[in-house]
């Protein structure tokens, strides 16, 4: 059987309870335990694919093609493997299952209630990972901070599940912020102990508190903390503000995190923690030997949780160069005129993805620049799909060249609705989503970078390279390098003739992990390297 960890936050949001989590798990998977990690939102929406950005951040997307929270982004770089639809759980499927067995008769004659129906459904999701393969230890973050309404129902559960697996499986780690008064010089416990007080009121006795601290935690503040608390001074673990997440895994190591909660849950293992690969890779982030500007156009640029992935498939590149890699956020909307200057000094230029009309032209207008001055571009699913746009317009000369997205009515559709999109109204759950074959041309820049011809990426969008263009496109420089097996459809362009220009329709940045670097990533920094050194 799995033992399990809840992990809840308190005080404010945003501490940091999904790099928690993954640290955590990836000092069990360290010592050689089979460890997987869940997010249960509270929020209505079936997942968080119809949410903009500045409501909810990057959209993370697993091979099966479910659209999830952005900390399912941290469990796969921190531990390596991949997520599935399972791992992300919303107030919104919760309700949807137990309406949808409502109407199918399943409680015939009973009133459906939050306490069962409800409860009942969030603790059978507690379990399904387990049902899919054995775990030694599933974690579970639950989103949003102890006392919010939306979470009562999670808190409940969790006291119900706890009370039918018994102490010795079950673990509930809180995170909470100590404050720092600069006025008075002091560290302050009173909004832990509130939060506490709070999630007792839910049933609920933490066994592990961490804090969240600007300041290291003193031996009298985590003695007041244990007493006022109720947990073993022990278990009140300093989480202090670190310069990168990577480092997280080390400090809570550093705090015995991790056998803390092997003792309290009598799990049984010998290995003491792997880290070398981890410690590796942070040797080679902190002594970068060299430096490289890269500009990531997008229109949510003031939001860097929207390109989450990006920022940490960088990370990892730049570790693997032992290069630090500078990210100049570009505003797309910026670049309508003296686009030249904005770009000047960039060692390269990525071309983000997204959603509608706003900031296309100032994309497009980046990549005729880089494209024209041999400068090294990536372009992600949008950033792809305006790379097409903008050849076609200046190269090809179809001067309405555009993708029906954002112009349906031009006579150049070089970007298009597949015929089966056509037809969807609904909009969750309905673009191309998930893990997808590509076939890769013998002798391409794709062949260099991936070293195969056969790869695997994962998807999230609507529109499509038109193939009704693509001979044209060919004959004037444009390479289709990489395309779906199944259907023809184009994934990967490249210009041969340029330095290293890559567009591609599917997203790499979900797919990179501090121990599996992504090769793109890899080869546009080593390129923006080679740029920087010529210029
Ligand atoms: N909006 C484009 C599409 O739906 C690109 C999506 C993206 O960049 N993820 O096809």
């Amino acid at each position: 059987m799995s033992k399990y960890i809840f992990v809840t936050g308190g005080v404010t949001s945003s501490l940091g309870k999904g790099i928690i989590a993954a640290s955590l798990a990836k000092l069990l998977q360290s010592r050689g335990l089979n460890v997987t990690i869940q997010k249960f939102d509270p929020y209505i929406n079936v997942d968080p694919g119809t949410l903009n950005p500045y409501e909810h951040g990057e959209c993370y997307v697993t091979n099966d093609g479910a659209e999830t929270d952005l900390d399912l982004g941290h469990y796969e770089r921190y531990l390596n493997k991949p997520t599935s639809s399972a791992n992300n759980v919303t107030t919104g499927k919760i309700y949807q299952t137990v309406i949808n067995k409502e109407r199918a008769g399943a409680y015939l004659g009973k009133t459906v209630q939050v306490i069962p129906h409800i409860t009942d459904e969030i603790k059978r999701r507690f379990t399904l990972l387990e049902e899919e393969q054995p775990y030694d230890v599933i974690i579970t973050e639950i989103g949003g901070t102890v006392g919010d309404i939306e979470s009562l129902p999670y808190m409940e559960a969790i006291r119900q599940f706890r009370r039918e697996k018994g102490a010795e499986n079950t673990l509930v780690l809180h995170l909470t912020l100590i404050p720092y008064l600069n006025a008075a010089k002091e560290l302050k416990t009173k909004p832990t102990q509130h939060s506490v007080k709070e999630l007792l009121m839910t049933g609920i006795q933490p066994d592990v508190l961490i804090c969240r601290t600007e300041h290291p935690l003193p031996k009298e503040i985590r003695e007041k903390l244990a007493l006022f608390c109720n947990v073993e001074t022990g278990a009140v673990i300093e989480a202090i503000d670190a310069d990168t997440i990577y480092d997280v895994p080390l400090l809570m190591l550093k705090e015995k995190l991790d056998k803390i909660v092997i003792k309290k849950l009598n799990i049984k293992t010998k290995n003491e923690p792997d880290l070398s690969v981890w410690k590796d890779f942070l040797g080679r982030l902190k002594n970068p030997t060299r430096e490289v500007t890269i500009g990531l156009v997008g229109k949510y640029n003031e939001l860097p949780d929207a390109y989450k992935s990006i920022y940490e498939s960088f990370v990892h590149a730049g570790s693997v160069n032992e290069c630090k890699v500078k990210i100049v956020p570009i505003h797309s909307e910026s670049l309508i005129e003296d686009v030249a200057r904005k770009l000047r000094g960039l060692d390269g230029i990525l071309v983000a993805p997204g959603f509608g009309e706003r900031g296309i032209i100032g994309k497009i207008n980046a990549i005729e620049y880089v494209r024209t001055n041999n400068i090294p571009f990536f372009g992600i699913c949008l950033g792809m799909q305006c790379a097409v746009v903008e050849f076609s317009k200046n190269v090809l000369k179809l001067s309405d060249a555009a993708s029906s997205e954002t112009n349906p009515h031009s006579t150049n559709l070089v970007i298009d609705l597949m015929e089966d999109q056509k037809a969807i109204t609904n909009k969750g759950g309905t673009m191309r989503l998930g893990s997808y074959p590509c076939k890769i041309t013998k002798g391409s820049l794709a062949h260099k970078i991936y070293g195969k011809l056969q790869i695997e990426e994962r998807h999230r969008h609507r529109y499509e390279f038109n193939n009704k263009f693509l001979t044209s496109i060919e004959e004037n420089g444009m390479k289709a390098s990489g395309i779906n097996p199944e259907n023809n459809l184009v994934e990967i362009i490249e210009i041969p003739s340029h330095k290293f220009f890559i567009g591609v329709q599917f997203h790499p940045e979900l797919r990179s992990t501090v121990e599996n670097p992504h090769p793109i990533f890899i080869h546009f920094v080593k390129a923006a390297l080679a740029y920087k050194f010529d210029n």
